[in-house]
């Protein structure tokens, strides 16, 4: 009996060490490499899930996908709708045994897994999202510790090497011998231009996909921007002052792991500096908000997080739509989100400002503005998006309470001269 898999990219639109899709391409007779674009339904009123600032660069990482897969003889089916019932109709078309994706353990994205598993066909599901494997981990995943600091010395004091990556697949399987329609849509609009973006992604340089990720990654390290990155990364504008991984990261057009891996390259060769460490400790992060996950899971998106004290929360629709469309009158918090309006991009300091404004001088619910940055941020990751929203509310792991940022301060010490709000209120 022949080998039929079908291949799900979910967050993972790559090939090169994507541990996942090297198996599936080794273990295969048939493979189908397959994307289903979730139902854009709106997720609070008017705001779509994915805005039109994410499904631009998305696009394009598809595009680059389907070169890619072309390019090894193959290409990439795209569907739309609910997951489940997208495989289960074309597994019954191509006689599929088998089904792999990378394993995501937000809520939704479980309760996709579990509805495709029901369907009775082989699953096999890899858990690739994070720098550290879970394997490495010096604790098991349900006792890791609750505090960050706590997790980081853990972790530094095992001195986990970060693997090398697993290479590009040197041949694929062919593709199924049925009539499968692989032609789709690939345009995106290009009026979306804003010369202020700190993130310009309808410049050639900064499209979606995984070529222009792992260029982007050798160009910063050409740059020796690393070597700086700590002293830049909390200014507000620009494309240098952080290291912008973040887009493609959410896309998994790159991998975490690889670039841990290349900055420790970099480090060997031209010296590790304060900075160089920062990079890492930042991927850390992310990686602890991915680990709490396996810890709480649903906890995480309840109105109370994980706090045991009901948080009562007199959400004010007003001031919410204020603050989305930048008119607040608080000209540091409007600068910031008709940025973030814009150009689907936010510095690290601004989302911090305008979501502790949110919750502490707006009085609104801190899963709406979680809710609103999904639809917004090209580069949305569920566990970074929802554990900072957490954290600023003072209702996750830390054991500091929340985080209430004061706009004049900020603005005193961050924008001096007014430069970063005159260039989103004129
Ligand atoms: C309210 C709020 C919501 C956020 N939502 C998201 C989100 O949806 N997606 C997302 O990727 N990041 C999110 N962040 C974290 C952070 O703001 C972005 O990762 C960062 O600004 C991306 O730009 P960069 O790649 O240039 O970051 P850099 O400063 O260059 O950092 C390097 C990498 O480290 C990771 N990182 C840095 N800061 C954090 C952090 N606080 N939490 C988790 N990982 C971090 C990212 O992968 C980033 O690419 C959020 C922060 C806040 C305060």
């Amino acid at each position: 009996m022949k080998n039929i898999t079908i291949y799900c990219f979910r967050n993972d639109l790559r090939l090169f060490d994507n541990t996942a899709f090297l198996k599936a391409s080794l273990e295969s007779d048939v493979l189908l490499p397959l994307f289903c674009h979730p139902d854009n339904q709106s997720i609070y009123k008017n705001i779509q899930r994915v805005g039109i600032h994410r499904q631009t660069f998305l696009r394009q990482a598809l595009n680059q996908l389907k070169e890619n897969l072309k390019s090894h003889n193959s290409d990439l089916l795209e569907v739309h709708g609910n997951i489940c019932e997208q495989i289960k109709k074309i597994s019954e078309v191509i006689g599929a045994t088998k089904i792999i994706f990378e394993k995501i353990i937000s809520p939704e994205e479980q309760d996709e897994e579990i509805s495709i598993r029901s369907l009775g066909i082989p699953v096999e599901t890899f858990w690739q999202s994070s720098m550290i494997e879970v394997n490495e981990l010096p604790f098991d995943l349900k006792n890791m510790p609750d505090i960050f600091t706590e997790f980081r010395k853990l972790i530094e004091s095992k001195k986990i090497i970060v693997k090398a990556p697993t290479p590009l697949p040197e041949k694929l399987p062919p593709l199924p011998d049925k009539n499968i329609e692989f032609s789709s849509n690939t345009n995106f609009p290009t009026s979306l231009k804003y010369k202020h973006a700190s993130f310009p992604y309808l410049e050639n340089q900064f499209h979606g996909g995984e070529k222009n990720a792992l260029a982007h990654l050798e160009n910063y390290l050409l740059q020796k921007l690393p070597h700086t990155y700590k002293e830049t990364r909390n200014q507000l504008f620009g494309v240098n002052f952080s290291t912008k991984f973040s887009p493609w990261l959410s896309l998994g057009s790159i991998s975490a792991r690889y670039i841990a891996f290349r900055i420790k390259e970099f480090e060997d060769q031209h010296g590790a500096n304060e900075s160089s460490y920062w990079i890492w400790f930042e991927l850390l992060w992310r990686d602890y908000f991915r680990f709490i996950h396996f810890k709480f899971g649903k906890k995480l998106y309840s109105k109370n997080g994980l706090s045991n004290n009901n948080n009562l929360i007199n959400h004010n629709d007003e001031n919410f739509n204020k603050w989305i469309q930048g008119e607040t009158g608080n000209d540091l918090i409007d600068a910031g989100m008709k940025e973030l309006r814009f150009t689907g991009y936010l510095s690290n300091r601004m989302r911090q400002i305008v979501a502790s404004y949110l919750i502490y001088d707006l009085s609104c619910d801190w899963r709406k503005g979680a809710l609103w940055f999904e639809s917004q941020l090209i580069d949305y990751d569920v566990y970074s998006n929802q554990g900072n929203w957490l954290y600023i509310a003072g209702l996750g792991t830390d054991p500091r309470g929340g985080r209430k940022f004061n706009t004049k301060k900020q603005n005193l010490e961050y924008d001096p001269n007014n430069t970063y709000k005159k260039m989103w209120l004129n």
